[in-house]
């Protein structure tokens, strides 16, 4: 939400808040004749000001249908390339549960044909479960990173001998003698060492096995996937296309001792942006890693290998929205923004992988969209003086407040902000809703008082 010029009668208002335009992920959105905010599934269209009425605000809205599309285009795109490069490797995607790991994320991906990757014991007792409930088949496979506790590799042991597809990736040298030991397939993470533009800073990176420590590994059978992972928000496709080629590099190193290796997963980092005009597109970017390994493989005369990616946050960042409503106002003297609008929740608490790490929010209202505009920062409920989005010192352009209820809706908020929220100044976490088939299911209530107590062990009669 840079800078926009002001306001006009008679503008594109639909235009200006960036709705209906697939570089903004914002397809599925538009503004009803009242200057409301609207959401589209096939024939059906949800009003989120009605949405946010009924149910109370905070809210997050969750629509599976975003994540669907996404996913049904993601995977064409790369199958579509596949034909027509004459690539003969396959193709695999794998959902990093760890970017939102809620049940509303995770079974409508697994649906459209997502594979999976864990980070955790935990995450991997969450695929035990849905495994055992059968509400997956053994075509797929689950990939393990993160650190392997024996607790974790236990499980992994476990659910290979039940038959599951599951495959431990070793990520540092503690993890080789266990893994190298384990029967079914495994794979390697390499840290290369590359400068690429992402949020990480790459000289400190702590995952992953050393590009010369990956090709020291000890014998061992069944070693199938080089994996690599670059950060998150990758800022542009050369950065994408220089990892792999450096990425194969390796590859076609590591196979000679390792004939078994058949896959490069190129791991997640798949950027989104609603600034910056020229973006690079997964359309574009799918096109270009296809045609690139399949160059690289001719040249070096070795066959296409299989490609696995894990582009988490592109997938489901679109795919929630959460509303919240502005209950005070206070006017700041001599600053870009002329006004502070409180909002009934917390960015602190709800929105924390903006607050922490200073991403970029994309908020618009959700009424009152045709309304003349003020500059304005956003606070949160609670009473910590850093609970604020001030879009990094600018200001963002939201309707005058004049007496009449506002809401706003804070877009692209389905990746990793709620296994990160937490309950500062005790404020409820907002509530959350489902929106499909043109119905509304309650995912979770509004917390009371009492429920948001017993996390904080006050259970009962409180002496
Ligand atoms: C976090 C993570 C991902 C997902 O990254 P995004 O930026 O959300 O695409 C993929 N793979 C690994 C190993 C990760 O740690």
């Amino acid at each position: 939400m840079a800078k926009r010029k002001t306001k006009k009668q008679g503008k594109n208002w639909k235009k200006f808040w960036k709705l209906g335009t697939e570089e903004f992920n914002t397809q599925f959105l538009g503004m009803s004749k009242d200057g409301e905010l609207t959401a589209t599934e096939g024939h059906h269209i949800y009003n989120l000001h009605d949405l946010a009425r009924k149910y109370g605000t905070p809210l997050q809205v969750i629509f599976p249908f975003v994540l669907e599309d996404r996913l049904k285009d993601l995977i064409g795109y790369f199958q579509a390339y596949i034909k027509i490069y004459g690539y003969k490797g396959k193709f695999f995607y794998h959902y990093p549960m760890k970017v939102n790991q809620n049940r509303e994320f995770v079974l409508p991906l697994i649906s459209e044909g997502a594979n999976l990757e864990v980070t955790s014991a935990n995450e991997l007792w969450l695929v035990k479960k849905l495994w055992e409930g059968e509400r997956f088949n053994n075509k797929i496979r689950v990939l393990c990173n993160g650190p392997k506790t024996d607790q974790y590799l236990d499980l992994i042991e476990e659910l290979h001998g039940k038959g599951m597809n599951i495959v431990p990736i070793i990520e540092g040298p503690e993890e080789i003698e266990r893994i190298s030991k384990y029967k079914g397939d495994k794979g390697a993470r390499v840290d290369l060492s590359i400068k690429s533009d992402t949020r990480w800073d790459k000289k400190f990176d702590r995952f992953g096995l050393s590009e010369k420590d990956i090709l020291d590994l000890p014998k061992m059978k069944n070693l199938k996937i080089l994996h690599y992972h670059l950060g998150s928000q990758i800022k542009t496709q050369k950065s994408i296309l220089d990892a792999i080629k450096r990425g194969f590099g390796i590859y076609i190193e590591l196979q000679k001792k390792y004939p078994s290796l058949d896959t490069l997963d190129i791991g997640g980092g798949f950027g989104l942006s609603h600034e910056k005009k020229k973006f690079y597109t997964a359309k574009v970017v799918s096109s270009k890693i296809i045609k690139l390994l399949k160059n690289l493989s001719d040249k070096a005369q070795v066959k296409h290998p299989n490609l696995a990616i894990e582009w988490g946050w592109y997938i489901v960042d679109p795919a929630q929205i959460t509303i919240y409503k502005v209950i005070s106002k206070k006017y700041i003297e001599k600053a870009n923004a002329r006004a502070w609008y409180i909002i009934d929740g917390s960015f602190m608490n709800d929105l924390k992988d903006t607050w922490a790490v200073h991403r970029k929010l994309y908020v618009i209202p959700a009424n009152n969209m045709m309304s003349p505009l003020k500059r304005v920062w956003l606070a949160g409920s609670s009473c910590d003086s850093d609970d604020k989005y001030t879009a990094g010192g600018d200001y963002m352009l939201l309707p005058k407040i004049d007496g009449e209820d506002q809401y706003l809706a804070i877009l692209d908020t389905g990746a990793y902000q709620d296994s990160l929220a937490s309950h500062h100044c005790l404020l409820s976490l907002p509530a959350k809703i489902v929106a499909k088939d043109g119905e509304i299911k309650i995912a979770r209530k509004h917390e009371s008082a009492e429920s948001v107590g017993k996390l904080f062990g006050w259970n009962g009669d409180h002496k």
